[in-house]
């Protein structure tokens, strides 16, 4: 499993070299082909091992983005200290304080924020804009430039104190697990023969709009595709025991969407998980239909059209310094999607209408 190096690589979007680096030498084993894109989508291709039947085998889609949420430095103050814009979707409150590294030399800093003992009058109840905010390097300024990119520092780590930490079970901590977590599913997946062309998709830029899956399922030209995602469990403080049923929880296993802002989901692929689910004896859950959005929002929608789903992985406190997800769950995901590639049927399941 390769969740911790995954975990702990820079690749805010645009820059996702390091990550894609680690991924092509652990799916090269594994690989009949691979290439990258212009864009920097990585493309690793594992054909069908099935005997020869009279229908060509289905050529799959399988996509999970390698860049994380991150900020690229705007301006650099007289006084060393560094303006930043986000780059992706972030709550300010989760980034006052926090350490962070910047640009190609991994320069250490930390997002400046007033000490208790200073605040005036109501401030405390107040959180500045991120514009307002900067990252202190010390004043080593010299070693960083407007356009740097820069992202957290935490180091992925096993939680709940055991002596020896399983790879198989237990809660884990670490940043981007959206959505290095789905990068590592899917190398996973690749380890395995199908009775169809596997396309494993590493895409750039989801955080900024999607922008990596588009060119990429536009090149892949699938017969139908699956994006593997890390998506926000909805057990988050306060964890209210009543909670309503179906909203994804750690520990309930993969949460399958129907719908979110960018995609209706393809029923038959959505029955297909289930049945399989059900059969392989899987817990399963499904997304809270109709917030959030994933490459498959671009994918369904190239070319003349590719029936498409997404499958995630719940993890907390996603978009934000130190996400936790449980590792059942991830083996959870991987055991569906293989047990779901191993069940598709031929092409001509396709032609009879959703
Ligand atoms: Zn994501």
């Amino acid at each position: 499993m390769h969740l911790e190096a995954l975990s702990n690589a820079f690749g805010v979007s645009s820059v996702e070299g390091d990550v894609r680096k680690i991924i092509l030498e652990a799916a090269q084993p594994y690989a009949d082909s691979w290439r990258v894109d212009t864009m920097g989508n990585l493309f690793v291709t594992r054909r069908s091992r099935a005997s020869q039947t009279n229908s060509p085998p289905l050529t799959v889609m399988v996509a999970a983005h390698m860049d994380e949420v991150g900020f690229m430095i705007s301006k650099i103050t007289t006084n060393g200290l560094l303006k930043f814009k986000p780059v992706g979707g972030f709550d300010r409150r989760v980034l006052l304080g926090k350490t962070v590294v910047v640009g190609p030399n991994k320069v250490p800093g930390v997002i400046g924020v007033k000490p208790v003992h200073l605040l005036r009058g109501d401030e405390s109840k107040k959180v500045d804009s991120i514009d307002s905010m900067t990252i202190d390097i010390g004043g080593s300024s010299s070693q960083v430039s407007v356009g740097d990119f820069a992202t957290f520092t935490t180091k992925f780590s096993h939680l709940g104190g055991q002596a020896r930490p399983r790879n198989d079970r237990g809660l884990v901590k670490g940043k981007a697990f959206d959505d290095r977590a789905g990068c590592a599913v899917l190398l996973e997946l690749l380890k395995e023969d199908y009775p169809l062309d596997l396309v494993a998709v590493f895409t750039v830029q989801e955080e900024i709009g999607l922008r990596g899956a588009k060119v990429a399922s536009y090149a892949v030209n699938p017969d139908l595709a699956f994006v593997l995602e890390c998506t926000a469990a909805d057990d988050l403080p306060p964890l209210e025991e009543d909670a309503p049923p179906g909203f994804p929880r750690l520990g309930d296993g993969p949460a399958i969407t129907v719908m979110d802002r960018s995609i209706l989901t393809d029923r038959r692929l959505v029955d297909l998980l289930i049945d399989t689910a059900e059969a392989e004896g899987l817990p399963h859950q499904f997304k809270r239909p109709g917030i959030g959005g994933t490459d498959a929002g671009v994918v369904h929608l190239s070319r003349s059209g590719v029936p498409s789903t997404v499958v995630s992985l719940p993890a907390r406190y996603i978009h934000a310094p130190a996400a936790i997800l449980d590792l059942a769950d991830f083996w959870r995901v991987v055991k569906l999607m293989q047990a779901t590639l191993q069940r598709l049927p031929e092409k001509s399941w396709l032609n009879s209408g959703n």
